[in-house]
């Protein structure tokens, strides 16, 4: 009977020191955090294993909220409010999720459809995707004008590489209106710079840059 003691203690060790620690920072390695990582799987070998697994586990842990540089911004009379940038899941299925809020500001009804959004990552621009990403909000909507904020969301099938933490988001969104992102003055329609500053314009699209 000593001898099952024995047993149950080792492997409860082996589990705790090893392969908990491993398994935290084959995780945090998956969702983009490599310092996190690394401090499970050398704590391995300073005989902290559980303790550098454990924060690694709670350090890692969803929904990440992201920074956004712009929290609040206004597209064709629409007052946007970004409350949460959150990356989830894991291999080929990674979704970057923008939670916002949305209000009328114009004098007129506006419809809201956030699947025209495009994400822009680097040289490469992905589309909205249409899983099923587990927030009960909506992805269109018509709002009246007032102050009632709609509770909406917008997902993108981001590939793992790609999405890192402090990567920049650059969120386009369809709009009638030709505005700088650089400075916000008002261009011509067609414009492909800035009249005033020079930067690059995206006609047709609002753009908001994010840090997730
Ligand atoms: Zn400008």
């Amino acid at each position: 009977m000593d001898n099952l003691g024995c047993i149950v203690g080792a492997l409860l060790y082996v589990l705790a020191s090893f392969v908990f620690p491993a398994w935290a920072g084959w995780r945090a390695s998956q969702r983009g955090f490599q310092g996190w990582a690394l401090i499970a799987w050398l704590s391995i070998f300073i005989g902290a294993g559980a303790i550098g697994g454990l924060l690694a586990l709670l350090n890692t842990a969803e929904p990440q909220a992201a920074k956004a540089k712009q929290q609040e911004f206004d597209v064709d009379g629409v007052h946007y409010r970004i409350e949460s940038v959150v990356s989830r899941g894991e291999g080929q299925n990674k979704y970057l999720i923008v939670l916002f809020g949305a209000s009328n500001a114009s004098t007129s009804p506006q419809q809201i459809d956030s699947s025209r959004w495009r994400a822009r990552i680097g040289a490469s621009e992905f589309l909205p995707t249409r899983a099923n990403l587990g927030f009960s909000r909506a992805d269109h909507t018509t709002l009246n004008p007032g102050l009632s904020e709609s509770q909406m969301i917008v997902g993108f099938n981001v590939p793992p590489d790609i999405l890192q933490k402090g990567t920049t988001v650059r969120l386009l969104i369809p709009q009638n209106t030709n505005t700088c992102p650089s400075c916000g003055t008002e261009n011509r329609p067609q414009s492909k710079f800035c009249a005033r500053c020079g930067s690059a314009l995206r006609p047709g699209y609002a753009s908001i840059d994010l840090v997730v």
